[in-house]
Formats: C-alpha cells, structure tokens, sequence
C-alpha cells in the first residue's frame, strides 16, 4: 500500500500551486497529485489570467514565472473593452500590462512538468471516490478501483465539485444556484477581431441574466467567445450564447463547444478539517464578480503549500499548518472576496438601466486617471449615481454594506 506526506485529489491549477508550493518549500516532502483525467490539462476555460496573482505570491510567483515557457501566454492584455447594455462601448487601456490569455492547457502541463522536475508524483487516469476516514482523521483517499492511497493529509482541489469535502462532511445539499454561473463557450479561429489587446466584456440582461458575455482574443486572429448567467435565472447557457454569437458578427469559425458551471461564492466558514483541506475553487476561492478562479487557485495553492512545507520541516502537527493556511487566506483574502462577492449581488440585482448608470457613473474622465477602487473613490462614484438617481445611489450603499 502507497503511503503520502501529502496526497492532492485535482490537478488543475489550484492542486498543481499546492504541489510545487510544497515542495519548493519542502524539497523532501512526499507529494501525489491524482486526476481522474488521462492527462492533465484543460479545455473549457476563457484563459484570462492578472498578472498580479504572480505578484502577490512574492519569490514562488517569480520562480513559477521564470519556469513557464512562452507556449503558455497566448496574448498580452492591456485592459477591457466594456459594452454597457444600450451598446455604449468604453475602452479602457493603459501602459501597464495587465495580464494574459493563456493556452491553459499547456498552463497546466508546464505546471505538472515543474511539479515532477522539483520530485512529485503524479497519477492519472484515477477517480478517488470517498476520503478514508476513522474518527477524525483522515488516513487516505479510496479511487474508483477500490484502492487505498495513504496520506499523512489530503487535499480536496477537486474543483466545483468539492467531492472529497463533501463526502467527508456528509454535504449533500448542492450549492445555491444564485451563487453559481452557468457557462458556454466557443473557441473560434479565423475572426475579426479590432483591440485584440482588450478583453471584451458585455453586460445586459437580454445577452446574459446574472452574468455577462465575453471576447477574450488571442493573437492569429483567434478568440475564446462565451457568456455565463446566473444558475437561478436560466436553465441552459447555450441559447443565450447562439443569440450572442450571431450578434457579433465575429465571421470566425467555431472550432470547439464546451459548457461549464462556476462559482461565485461567498469564502465559507471553514474550508479545513482535521488533516483534510480544501483550496481552490473548491475552497470558492474563485473570484465572484467575473468567475476568475485561476488566479486565486494558484495564490491559494502557495499559501496551502507552503504551510504544509514549513509544518513537515519544522515536525509540527500538519492539522495546525492547515488551521494556520485557513487563517492566512482569510486574512489576506477575506475582505476583499467578501466585497467582491457584495458587487457580484449588487450586480445581479439591477436592471440594464441600472446597470448603465452604474457603468457610465464608474468610467468617467476622471476616474480612468485613477482606475483606483479606494473607499473615497467609491464614495465619490455612489455621489455620482446618486445625483442620477438617489435610489440607486441608496441601492448601491445597501449591497456594498455602507449604510
Ligand atoms: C466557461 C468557463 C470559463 C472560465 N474562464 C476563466 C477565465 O478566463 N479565467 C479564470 O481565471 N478562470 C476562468 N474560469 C474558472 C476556472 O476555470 C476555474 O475557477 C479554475 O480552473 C479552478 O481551478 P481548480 O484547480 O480549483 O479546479 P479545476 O480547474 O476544476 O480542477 C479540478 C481537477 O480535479 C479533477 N477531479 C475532480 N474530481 C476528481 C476526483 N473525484 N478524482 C480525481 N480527480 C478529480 C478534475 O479532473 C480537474 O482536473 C472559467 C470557467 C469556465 C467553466
């Protein structure tokens, strides 16, 4: 029977983070990925990722930056080219690089090759059905073919789904579906595309209920085309996305159709027990507002693995490197999600009309000198609005939790 420091069920981004994490913070530990996949990668995803996620995870973000091969990055992107809900187009763009779209499935598999090379183990092909569980440890994982893999903890980075939470905590209820996105996506070759440095984000109620449309371009006239809408407002993405498709007139070529739920996700009370930890989507890490989960899957990783990394050398229990991951996210992260997550709501609960008068009172002149979102800017947008409609302006104080 195989025996694991660390066992990670999932590798995507957030379980492939925790790996290197842990072993650029412990070259000794004993790490195994398992995915249920027969290789790691990934086809149903828009690829945008912020540059600042590498920022903010400090000397891993630089090593895991210098590591990744260009094949990664397929365009640079410079900002966003907004559609508000009467067509008004606003373009914002500065010097400063903001981020990518990737190829994310080679992403990933340069994140597995980075994870092998640093010593860790990887094993496709595998479904790990139920953590093994007596008392209140976790001994392992059980797979699909009835085999016990022994682990001193586990992780659940198994996405959305958080099966391996779940079936250790007996959670049955399925996420509220106000709180998840329903998604299609085409990726489409051969398109016209203007800005190809731009993200373009679409917001109205008629393209997408509860969420938003989007081109992200890739250089060679190629483009990843969706829409997300609230789970609670549609049953299906995909007429929504037909209507979206012919109303761009892109003339590409769609070479793929793939569907997908993401979550938009308050950070819950607890994403650790015992010696069972969950991180990335699975933890709702991911970013409500846009549905963004690549990023904080990766941040999330560092820290989760570096705190399992620093327990094994310093002969710590692993439950406490786990309390302490869940500290430092909430810590880090906590305020920010939570006011992500009151946008996303406030968002959702507007109309088209509200929704312009909120787009046109943010975007102004002034504020594109800034493109700061502190407290005084907020403030100064809610006058704004207000001026515009003081119910609004009241509306927006409410969802934001200032007043
Ligand atoms: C249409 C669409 C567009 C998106 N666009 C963007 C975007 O532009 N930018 C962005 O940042 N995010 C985007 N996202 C969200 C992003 O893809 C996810 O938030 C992110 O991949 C989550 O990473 P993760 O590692 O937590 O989980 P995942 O990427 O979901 O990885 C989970 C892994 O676990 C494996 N697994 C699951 N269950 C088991 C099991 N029982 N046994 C073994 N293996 C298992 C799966 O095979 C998978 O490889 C998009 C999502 C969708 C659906």
């Amino acid at each position: 029977m195989s025996e694991y420091d660390v066992i990670i069920v999932g590798a995507g981004p957030a379980g492939l983070s925790t790996g290197i994490s842990t072993l650029y913070t412990n070259k000794d530990a004993n790490v195994l990925i398992v995915d249920s996949r027969q290789e790691v990668g990934e086809e149903k995803c828009a690829e945008g990722l912020s540059k600042d996620w590498f920022d903010h995870m400090s000397k891993y973000g630089k090593y895991l930056l210098s590591r990744l091969e260009p094949k990664c990055f397929e365009n640079e992107i410079y900002g966003v080219l907004l559609v508000l809900p009467s067509r008004k187009e606003i373009k914002i763009r500065t010097k400063k690089k903001h981020g990518w779209v990737l190829n994310k499935d080679f992403f990933l598999k340069n994140l597995a090759k980075i994870f092998e090379k640093r010593g860790g183990e990887i094993q496709l092909n595998t479904s790990i059905i139920r953590p093994v569980i007596k008392g209140k440890v976790v001994y392992g994982v059980e797979t699909n073919e009835g085999n016990m893999i022994k682990g001193r903890c586990v992780i659940d980075a198994t996405g959305i789904n958080q099966t391996i939470w779940k079936k250790a905590l007996n959670i049955t209820e399925p996420l509220d579906k106000k709180n998840i996105e329903i998604c299609c996506q085409y990726k489409v070759v051969d398109c016209d595309i203007s800005d190809d440095d731009l993200l373009q984000i679409y917001s109205s109620e008629n393209i997408a209920p509860g969420g938003y449309g989007w081109v992200f371009p890739k250089r060679g006239n190629k483009a990843n085309v969706g829409i997300g809408c609230q789970g609670s407002r549609v049953m299906s993405a995909v007429p929504y996305q037909e209507k979206f498709w012919e109303m761009l007139k892109l003339n590409g070529k769609i070479v793929s159709k793939k569907g997908g739920t993401v979550d938009t996700c308050n950070l819950p009370e607890s994403f650790v027990w015992s010696n069972l930890a969950c991180v990335g989507s699975s933890a709702r890490f991911t970013n409500p507002v846009h549905g963004g989960g690549t990023g904080p899957g990766l941040f999330g990783g560092y820290i989760l693995g570096k705190n399992i990394g620093n327990a094994f050398i310093h002969r710590m229990p692993v439950e406490d490197a786990l309390v302490d991951y869940q500290r430092e996210i909430k810590s880090i992260r906590g305020k920010a999600h939570e006011y992500h997550y009151r946008v996303k709501n406030l968002l959702q609960a507007c109309s088209d009309e509200e929704l312009e008068m909120i787009f046109s009172s943010i975007l102004t002149d002034e504020w594109m000198k800034s493109m700061s979102f502190t407290r005084r800017e907020i403030l100064k947008v809610i006058g704004r609005i207000s001026k515009k409609s003081l119910r609004l302006g009241l509306k927006v104080m409410k969802y934001l939790g200032l007043g």
